[in-house]
């Protein structure tokens, strides 16, 4: 008989995490589909260089993690993996794909059509070009300025898709058919890390100099991992949570 039970360590914050849709942006989602390891299991895989195993208590797991993060001993991070589901325009893609060490399979646009689904700003979030830092975004635009960029992120959109739609209809093959649409396009990814590098992730695309748009992507996955590995990531936040500015 097949059971729920398992041998395998669990986190219960992760379990409560498990198949909860987080919306992100306008149309974005992300979702906790699959996980490996708890906080102890960073801690007992660091006993190894002793030959130790259990810990003896929760505050002796917390101290170890605190110690091995603050050393840089990171490979024991790496005994813990999470599986996301992940929803995202394709130029916050283009972004979050620069991260090599992440293991991911997406929507083909070869063998499925492309869903009607772009990404528009919000009004308050029509940023101004940066001045001094060239590749940033900096301030809001004004209320007019951003209502008439929003009409032509959409009118493009739009139009993007409609003219999809026709090279379809005159049955050109979705892979040539796909030419005509923005980086506004959502797409979808299912996408693995390992606790390690997702602390990488974390330490570049929770930074005040990364996108607006990934950051609130990285922000969705840092909350999961806060609830799920608090040891890990009082660890990784310590006396600077990201999170809380
Ligand atoms: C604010 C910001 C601006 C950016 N601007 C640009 C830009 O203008 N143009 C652009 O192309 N990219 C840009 N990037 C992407 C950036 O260059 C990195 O590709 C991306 O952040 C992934 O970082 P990473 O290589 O450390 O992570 P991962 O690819 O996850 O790698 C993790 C770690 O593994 C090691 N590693 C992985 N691959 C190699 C390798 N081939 N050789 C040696 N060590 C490796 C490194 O130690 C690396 O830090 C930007 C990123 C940020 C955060």
């Amino acid at each position: 008989m097949v059971t729920n039970e398992t041998k395998r360590p669990i986190s219960p914050g992760a379990e409560e995490e498990l198949g909860q849709v987080h919306s992100v942006l306008d149309k974005g989602e992300v979702e906790l589909v699959d996980y490996v390891g708890s906080d102890r299991t960073v801690a007992r895989a660091a006993r190894t260089s002793y030959q130790g195993s259990e810990g003896k208590s929760e505050e002796a797991d917390q101290r170890l993690i605190l110690r091995l993060w603050k050393d840089r001993h990171t490979s024991p991070f790496e005994m813990v993996g999470l599986t996301f589901r992940i929803r995202l325009p394709i130029f916050v893609m283009r972004q979050h794909v620069r991260h090599r060490t992440a293991s991911l399979n997406e929507w083909s646009f070869r063998y499925t059509e492309c869903p009607e689904l772009f990404f528009v700003p919000d009004h308050d979030n029509v940023r101004g070009q940066g001045k001094t830092n060239k590749q940033v975004g900096e301030g809001k635009l004004d209320e007019d300025a951003a209502t008439k960029a929003r009409t032509l992120i959409d009118g493009v959109n739009h139009h993007a898709y409609k003219t999809y739609r026709l090279l379809l209809e005159l049955g050109v093959a979705r892979e040539q058919a796909r030419v005509v649409l923005p980086v506004s396009a959502y797409t979808q990814i299912v996408w693995s890390m390992d606790m390690r590098n997702l602390l990488h992730y974390f330490s570049l695309r929770l930074a005040p100099d990364a996108q607006k748009e990934i950051r609130d992507y990285a922000i969705v996955m840092a909350r999961i991992v806060k609830k799920g590995w608090p040891m890990i990531w009082n660890a990784f936040a310590e006396g600077n949570d990201p999170l809380d500015q």
